[in-house]
């Protein structure tokens, strides 16, 4: 690992000496806003990004984030719900949350919604009524029939929505965009006040797999914060809740937390807490790592795009931009794909390319395409048959190998 810097205090635990361990520059703060034209989309806002360790509780955090660059509202365009791969998995998740934790005829908030369909469908298959909180909540994507379960508030979470009384307060996807995070943690903790039968369930991306993978593509400038299993659970035992349960779900690449408010920090108790040394090794091996998975990458475009193939990747979202940014390879990639309606005919921050739909592919399709999430491989590889298109499918995290 590279340097130390003691000056930095870690915003989970509160210790310093934070170590730094991967660096990249100039990468666009925002890589789910789609631009409307291709220069806004190359001219969007860069900013630097560096991961640094904390040794005592196994956080991540970018120490040059600057929440300045990170804009946020209605453009942005974050839902996956379009995949049946992921519609599937929200609706698997949300009817497991009910069965598990009884979420039945309760009221259910969720902190940082999105467009709204988790709620849906939380409301819709645990007969629950809902309050969703986020700015780029788009309510008329909601059916009609379960909007009326749902109290839809377009603005940041803050103290302020302290009082709003829930039985279940969820929030998934939004913790590693804070980087305030023990402030945000001991808030909510504080807005439950004295009720001990509320049940908070959080849902966010697992930093130990995307160090064990070497996935540069899952490190984007607005998670200012990345978790594992164990720095998770610290974290909200710290802030008083007993940490009741904590999986891995989505082929490794989220974590679920489920806990209980408490009058005091509580000692750990679950086997996947106990990761400490296992994440250092790993922010170790990925500090060796991450240079070679990078040139493999930069190469097999180079030999692929010089061969005269066309490489398309499929996936407009934050992996996309963020694999184009930090490789950068912009001219080695001839189109990118994305099933969502929503971002078809947009560009893509940073290296502006237009995000076309599967169907344009029939008139113009590409020898190599590259997922960029690997879990939609077998999606992407029906929809290419269905479309008639007989492209290579190359997997993201495939170092060796030829082409
Ligand atoms: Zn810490």
């Amino acid at each position: 690992m590279a340097d130390e810097q003691p000056a930095l205090e870690c915003p989970c635990c509160g210790n310093g000496g934070l170590r730094d361990f991967y660096r990249t520059e100039q990468i666009p703060s925002h890589s789910c806003l789609l631009m409307n034209t291709f220069d806004e989309a190359t001219s969007f806002p860069r900013g630097d990004l560096q991961l640094a360790v904390c040794r005592q509780c196994g956080f991540i955090a970018n120490t040059l984030w600057d929440e300045t660059l990170v804009a946020y509202a209605n453009s942005y365009e974050e839902t996956q719900h379009f995949s049946d791969t992921f519609h599937r998995f929200a609706t698997e998740l949300a009817q497991r949350w009910i069965d598990e934790y009884d979420i039945r005829g309760k009221r259910v908030l969720e902190i940082g919604c999105g467009k709204g369909e988790f709620l849906a469908l939380l409301c819709e298959l645990g007969d629950n009524r809902g309050i969703g909180v986020d700015p780029s909540v788009i309510p008329k994507r909601i059916p009609a029939h379960t909007r009326n379960r749902i109290e839809f508030i377009p603005e940041y979470y803050t103290a302020a929505h302290a009082r709003l009384d829930a039985d279940v307060i969820c929030c998934r996807h939004t913790l590693e965009h804070i980087a305030a995070t023990a402030g945000f943690v001991d808030q909510l903790r504080r807005s439950i006040g004295d009720r001990r039968d509320v049940t908070v369930l959080f849902e966010l991306p697992d930093v130990t797999r995307v160090l064990r993978e070497t996935a540069f593509w899952d490190i984007y400038y607005e998670h200012c914060s990345y978790f594992t299993a164990g720095s998770l659970a610290r974290l909200f035992r710290a802030a008083s809740f007993d940490v009741i349960d904590i999986d891995r779900v989505y082929g490794d690449q989220y974590l679920i937390l489920a806990a209980t408010p408490t009058t005091g920090p509580t000692p750990p108790r679950l086997q996947i807490e106990h990761d400490l040394d296992d994440t250092l090794r790993d922010v170790d091996d990925f500090a060796d790592r991450h240079p070679r998975s990078i040139a493999v990458w930069r190469a097999r475009l180079g030999e692929l795009s010089g061969g005269g193939k066309k490489v398309a990747l499929w996936g407009a979202g934050s992996k996309c931009v963020s694999f184009c940014a930090t490789l950068p390879a912009s001219d080695q990639i001839a189109c990118v794909i994305d099933i969502n309606p929503h971002k078809q005919g947009k560009f893509l921050p940073g290296t502006g390319h237009r995000v076309v739909s599967p169907e344009d592919l029939r008139s113009d399709p590409p020898d190599v395409v590259v997922p960029m999430n690997s879990i939609y491989s077998t999606e992407i590889a029906n929809e290419l048959d269905r479309l008639g298109v007989s492209a290579q499918l190359l997997a993201l995290e495939s170092l060796d190998g030829g082409v």
